[in-house]
């Protein structure tokens, strides 16, 4: 699990109303004790709404991840339907935060729920969005997993315009998991199990790696998904829409 800190120094005032009516702690006043003075900067990048901790704009790498950050999310518009992606662009917010004095693992995410984020010591505002720890981890990730935005991206467009509980997902992903042929695929010349088999979520994250771009584990891409995996390379077709 993961530990953040922060406080929220702009709840103080309801920290004190809290105080002064001896009221009982509500569930959103549970992350107020950890949050520390954080505060975001807020740029624009190929139309995506990003937050910066304002001290990493002071930090070296900040100009060769915003940059980055503009190479990457243009191939993710480029590769997606316009309309997937402007639902994408006006709902989900991209975090980059820094709680290097405080959490000390890297850190690549979508964030479902405020609850969970209120639970693990987070700041609830990032829920439904993705969240990247520092510049830095994302400059060294994106040299492996150069498409990990447009995989955290899929997970956001399945929770919030799908829905978790989708049935043309689930169903393909089933149907992948019961044939076995996920259990042993080539990454990097080593045969591994697949990311892609973990669970539907990671399933249908991987499968759009797949057909849009390419993954770090094998089917690398679309031909391959198609041959490899029929009924995947069909639940992308269908889910977001591609004419062939
Ligand atoms: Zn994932």
């Amino acid at each position: 699990m993961i530990h953040h800190i922060h406080k929220y120094l702009r709840l103080l005032p309801f920290i004190i109303l809290i105080f002064l009516c001896g009221c009982k702690e509500s569930q959103a006043s549970g992350a107020l004790e950890y949050e520390i003075e954080i505060t975001y900067s807020t740029i624009n990048v190929q139309g995506f709404t990003i937050k910066i901790t304002e001290s990493l704009m002071d930090n070296s790498e900040y100009y060769s991840g915003v940059s980055l950050l503009h190479e990457r999310l243009a191939v993710v518009v480029d590769v997606l339907p316009k309309s997937e992606i402007d639902f994408l662009k006006q709902n989900v917010i991209i975090w980059i935060t820094d709680e290097s004095e405080v959490y000390n693992i890297a850190n690549v995410e979508y964030h479902k729920s405020a609850q969970w984020l209120i639970n693990n010591n987070l700041n609830p505002d990032k829920a439904k969005g993705i969240e990247i720890h520092t510049f830095n981890t994302f400059i060294e990730w994106t040299k492996d997993q150069p498409f990990m935005l447009l995989h955290e991206l899929a997970h956001a467009y399945q929770h919030q315009y799908l829905g978790d509980d989708n049935a043309k997902i689930l169903s393909a992903f089933n149907l992948a998991r019961d044939s076995g042929i996920y259990e042993e695929v080539d990454r990097n010349g080593v045969l591994e199990k697949a990311y892609a088999i973990a669970n539907e979520f990671e399933y249908f994250a991987e499968t759009s790696e797949s057909f849009f771009v390419t993954n770090d584990y094998f089917p690398y891409n679309r031909d391959q998904l198609k041959s490899f995996d029929n009924n995947g390379y069909l639940l992308m077709l269908d889910i977001w829409g591609v004419v062939e």
